[in-house]
């Protein structure tokens, strides 16, 4: 008998288990859909350009690492608070908002998470139906109650507004409602300007607290376009939080770069705020780490790195783009049996392509296709080189 005799064996995420099943299969031609990164045109993750000469920067100034400060670097903070709040953002100049450096986006959601858990909410937190995974997992193991509200309709591929204003509206008083700012994971749906005005109409009127969820600027429409919903709440004068991340938009998944930002009412209010968002932080891992939000400041402030950047951003946001308008057209030239247009509708890396398990499962047997059981494809894994591939399997598997 010891001490962990009684532990069980923890579920697998399905989608490393996905990747594991993938690795293992000896077929040559597979392909992996399952993913949730960006791969470039061959198939890999691409090192920024940006991103490399920033570093080479870093390396010759042979910088010594210190501590940062509780919060991070400021000059970051402050880039990312232009970014998602636009250059000229009130809230900025009133010096309302709070930003904190954080252990990429899921570090901000777990660090708003547990600040949240010291103020006075309904105890729920309501996640979009279906969400990314790892919402229900993190908000239930920070103490919530987690329950969804309806966002995708399946029978017609696209937003079940109505539901989702319904069940905003049936939730408590001042509960916790996780929003997809854009590019929604993991159905690509998202919402339009006049939904954004509708649901900021309820969640003011219910007085709940929104929490946007950004980890995909620059990857849907533009990197001004994909913040608009921050904007809107911004305007909108209620208090609330953004989680954001650089994991996607500088290809930097495993540098841990993102940010929480609280918006408040007053400066003197986001004074104490930041003192609370410090205590979490500093009881949980002290400080964050240096290299990348470090490379990620230089190319913000740097102009010329900053453009090229946003170049960078822009060809991967519309190769993307591509490979949806590419796959929508062969899956029609070659006689696919249902009308996939929808695709192009949908924004972001993923998609739900309204496939059935039952068809997800021939992709993977017969053809060595991968992808998440539910329909979801990662359409940036997606190539010149095995689009046609993937769209016969579709086409084949719909029969
Ligand atoms: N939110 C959403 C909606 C995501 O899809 C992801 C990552 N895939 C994250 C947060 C977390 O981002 P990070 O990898 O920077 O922790």
């Amino acid at each position: 008998m010891s001490l962990f005799t009684p532990v069980e064996m923890a579920p697998r995420d399905p989608i490393l288990g996905l990747n594991e099943a993938f690795n293992a299969d000896p077929r040559k031609e597979k392909i992996n859909l399952g993913v949730g990164v960006y791969f470039d045109e061959d198939g890999k993750i691409p090192l920024l350009k940006a991103v490399a000469r920033a570093e080479e920067f870093r390396q010759q100034a042979m910088a010594p690492r210190g501590y940062l400060p509780i919060e991070g670097i400021a000059a970051y903070d402050n880039a990312v608070q232009k970014l998602l709040f636009g250059q000229d953002s009130d809230v900025i100049q009133q010096q309302r908002i709070v930003t904190a450096q954080s252990i990429g986006g899921t570090g901000a959601l777990k660090l708003g998470a547990d600040f949240l858990k010291t103020l006075d909410t309904s105890g729920i937190v309501a996640i979009s139906n279906p969400s990314w995974e790892n919402h229900r997992a993190l908000f239930t193991n920070a103490g919530y109650e987690v329950q969804d509200y309806r966002y995708y309709e399946p029978s017609t591929n696209g937003l079940d507004f109505l539901g989702m204003l319904e069940d905003l509206q049936a939730l408590p008083p001042s509960s916790v409602v996780i929003l997809h700012a854009c590019c929604h994971n993991p159905t690509g749906v998202d919402l339009t300007v006049e939904n954004w005005h509708e649901i900021i109409k309820i969640i003011q009127t219910k007085q709940h607290i929104p929490f946007l969820d950004i980890a995909y600027q620059g990857f849907g429409q533009g990197i001004e376009e994909d913040a608009a919903a921050v904007r809107l709440f911004a305007e909108s004068g209620m208090v609330f939080f953004v989680s954001s991340s650089f994991s996607k938009s500088f290809s930097f998944y495993g540098e841990r770069v993102g940010a929480l930002s609280i918006v408040t009412q007053t400066t003197e209010e986001a004074q104490r705020v930041l003192s609370q968002v410090k205590r979490v932080i500093r009881t949980n891992y002290s400080n964050p780490p240096t290299h990348g939000a470090t490379i990620v400041n230089m190319v913000l402030n740097n102009p010329e790195l900053n453009a090229l950047w946003q170049e960078e951003l822009a060809s991967m946001r519309k190769r993307i783009q591509q490979m949806r308008t590419l796959m929508v057209q062969q899956l029609k030239n070659k006689g696919a049996n249902k009308d996939f247009g929808f695709i192009i509708e949908q924004h972001g890396m993923f998609s739900y392509t309204g496939l059935t398990a039952a068809q997800v499962e021939r992709l993977r047997e017969e053809f060595a296709i991968y992808a998440v059981s539910t329909g979801r494809i990662c359409v940036a894994a997606l190539n010149m080189k095995n689009i046609d591939a993937v769209t016969d399997a579709i086409v084949e598997v719909c029969k």
